[in-house]
């Protein structure tokens, strides 16, 4: 991880902003590199072999894609531009295909924009209704109160895998169980969850799972939609032009096989080579270790947090990432977050993308500590150090 290594500010770089995106390893960097300098070509058109080099790479990596999340076929894997066009994706499809006036969508509180917005727009479209599930104090979804609102008009459950504000751990597989018997389509955001877990898509049974490579040490600029089989054929494409089609006239066209339908134009080669480098890194670590080692730096900074009066957590899911949201007294979190830039300490202030969560909670926005395997306990300390200097600033 190169930008590691580097100072901001004359200090020495704490990066704690890895719910935003995660950094590269040198070898997802050396990877997009190579692909430039020996392969690049685009793929499934070529008559040449530059262009059948880029087509297996391209296509081996939608296959590492499959195997990390463990689909049952590669055509069920999608690549996207990240979660966001993923769930626009899947909403404007089923705003077209599926949703009729009376249905409902359920969502979360604590829905990152990306996954309220889309289906916004999808219930206005189809005369759906949007429903929200609530959450309790310690920031977890109230699967009691989710329960009741489940029903017969109920046609999709939309929900987070882990809250990107609160870093609770949503219990995916029973939402799914519990829609399921409503036969509603499940779609989980698993922005957060795929760098800090393992997700087993067939295990959660869920319809959509959506995420972006650049959450998981990967490039920005590429994401994927995992959809089952059955579901992604119901779906009508997002988008059209060249490569989705299998026919064209000048009155019609037909769509191509899956996944291709929905990947109009010449996709991301290198994003999704990226990315397969990424998952290739992950693998090679001891993942277990990996995440017993987040769990520590989180349990760390709730113990220093506690020893500081005016630090408020935000969220206190007993099963939780590693994502630290905090107030400090009155204090606005944008200055406190630009007196941790001053100490070379990244984080992310404000509302997260989660407005609807903020009014909810009666807050303005947080304070964001996010970290990733590479983090140290030192940092952790630092990052308390730093606040207490901040304290005497304010
Ligand atoms: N959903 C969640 C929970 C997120 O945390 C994010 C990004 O922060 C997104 C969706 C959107 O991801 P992207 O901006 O990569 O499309």
């Amino acid at each position: 991880f190169p930008i590691l290594d580097q100072k901001v500010k004359g200090k020495p770089l704490i990066y704690l902003d890895n719910a935003a995106t995660t950094q590269k390893p040198q070898i997802v960097i050396d990877a997009i590199s190579q692909f430039y300098s020996t392969t690049n070509a685009n793929v499934h058109r070529g008559a040449h072999t530059l262009s059948d080099d880029a087509t297996e790479l391209f296509e081996n990596a939608r296959n590492s894609v499959q195997g990390f999340i463990n689909a049952k076929h590669a055509h069920e894997i999608v690549w996207t531009r990240g979660t966001t066009e993923a769930i626009n994706t899947i909403a404007s499809g089923l705003a077209q295909s599926f949703l009729k006036p009376g249905d409902e969508i359920i969502i979360s509180a604590m829905e990152h924009h990306a996954n309220i917005v889309p289906w916004q727009v999808a219930a206005k479209r189809s005369g759906a209704k949007l429903v929200v599930a609530p959450i309790n104090e310690k920031g977890e979804l109230n699967f009691s109160i989710y329960k009741t609102l489940l029903n017969k008009n109920t046609a999709v459950v939309a929900m987070t895998h882990v809250s990107n504000t609160l870093g609770t751990i949503n219990q995916v597989k029973e939402i799914v169980q519990s829609a399921q018997q409503f036969n509603a389509i499940t779609v989980i955001d698993g922005a957060q969850a795929i760098g800090h877990g393992f997700v087993d898509v067939q295990d959660l049974n869920c319809d959509f799972y959506v995420f972006s490579g650049h959450k998981l040490f990967g490039p920005t600029g590429i994401g994927v939609l995992y959809g089952k089989e059955a579901r992604l054929e119901q779906l009508p494409p997002f988008q059209t032009g060249g490569e989705m089609i299998k026919t064209v006239t000048f009155q019609q066209a037909t769509w191509n096989e899956l996944p291709y339908k929905f990947e109009a134009g010449t996709p991301n080669v290198a994003g999704a080579i990226g990315l397969a480098t990424a998952i290739g890194y992950v693998n090679s670590i001891d993942r277990v270790g990996a995440l017993a080692h987040e769990q520590r730096l989180i349990k760390y900074c709730s113990e220093l947090a506690n020893n500081m009066d005016d630090i408020h957590i935000i969220g206190m899911a007993e099963n939780k990432t590693s994502i630290f949201s905090f107030l400090m007294g009155d204090a606005h979190p944008s200055d406190v977050g630009t007196l941790l830039n001053q100490q070379g300490i990244a984080v992310r202030t404000g509302h997260h993308c989660t407005m609807p969560l903020m009014n909810e909670l009666g807050i303005p926005g947080t304070v964001r500590a996010s970290f990733s395997m590479y983090n140290t306990e030192e940092e952790v300390a630092m990052l308390f150090a730093a606040l207490t200097k901040v304290r005497t600033f304010l």
